[in-house]
């Protein structure tokens, strides 16, 4: 087909604006920034944790580690359509945030010296507690060292595994997994006596429609898990204007609010909002 030279012009014009668009003005995306380009940011979150961070069926996410980090964006300058998730399990975290595949993590990343080797952290925002989901009708584990004789399920990379390992019940028959989500099946049909991570997360479980009444919370306070943001080692400026946005958080009743929201609903009872460092 022959086109006028206006249409082609215009075709022209348009491939342009096209590409240009694609690209997303700037090309910053490869520099390995977070910055994804075209003003949007991408974060890492996690994508399987009801009450902290999850993708709904219809595509949307929620949960506590969300509204966190779509009230940082908000204060860095970005709006929450312009933020893309990205998940980031357990044991990517670290690589995620060195790479430069997300500008910062929020999923329920408990700050410590072996992580602060290779990432910076800002808060904490948070503090839960590790504890052991188990089935309702079992009464044989009531305290940590009861895992020392029974299978118990965790995630690759996580304080969680590691506690257990190291010091809560060395004898335990572990299994590890990518994602706590992994672990339900193995629980439900016995595959596996117990999960173990942190209270905040397998409140969110418990109470999920599919397992009402299936499985109950040990109530242990195993451990103290303070959650920070994440984000690339030596990035000061990030760092002060993330706590800066976490301060401005607390102070403006926002964290209360988005703790009952996404809290409330699993009945969990969580500790007062640290102090942010
Ligand atoms: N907060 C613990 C951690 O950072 C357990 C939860 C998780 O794996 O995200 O390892």
């Amino acid at each position: 087909m022959k086109l006028h030279k206006a249409s082609a012009a215009a075709a022209a014009a348009l491939v342009l604006s096209l590409t240009a668009t694609a690209c997303g003005g700037d090309s910053s995306d490869d520099s390995g920034s977070g910055d994804s380009g075209g003003g949007k940011i991408t974060i890492g979150i996690k994508f399987d944790q009801p009450g902290l961070g999850l993708k709904k069926p219809d595509g949307t996410y929620a949960g506590f580690d969300v509204d966190v980090a779509t009230y940082v964006a908000k204060e860095l300058g970005y709006d929450a359509k312009d933020i893309v998730w990205k998940e980031s399990p357990s044991a990517e975290r670290e690589n995620l945030i060195a790479n430069g595949d997300v500008k910062f993590v929020v999923a329920s990343y408990s700050i410590n010296d072996e992580r602060k080797k290779k990432v910076d952290f800002a808060g904490p925002y948070f503090l839960a507690h590790q504890d052991l989901l188990v089935r309702t009708d079992d009464s044989s584990i009531t305290k940590a060292e009861d895992l020392n004789s029974k299978k118990l399920c965790s995630v690759t990379g996580s304080t969680s595994a590691q506690n257990v390992k190291e010091e809560l019940a060395p004898k335990a028959d572990l299994q590890e997994f990518g994602g706590y989500s992994e672990c339900l099946t193995g629980l439900e049909n016995k595959a596996v006596d117990a999960l173990t991570t942190d209270d905040s997360i397998l409140a969110g479980y418990a109470s999920q429609q599919e397992h009402q009444g299936k499985f109950k919370l040990a109530g242990l306070k195993l451990s103290d898990e303070n959650y920070g943001i994440g984000l690339k080692k030596g990035d000061t400026e990030l760092l002060t204007k993330i706590n800066d946005a976490l301060k401005k958080m607390e102070s403006d009743g926002s964290w209360q609010k988005a703790v009952t929201a996404n809290f409330g609903p699993s009945g969990y009872k969580n500790e007062p909002a640290p102090a942010i460092s």
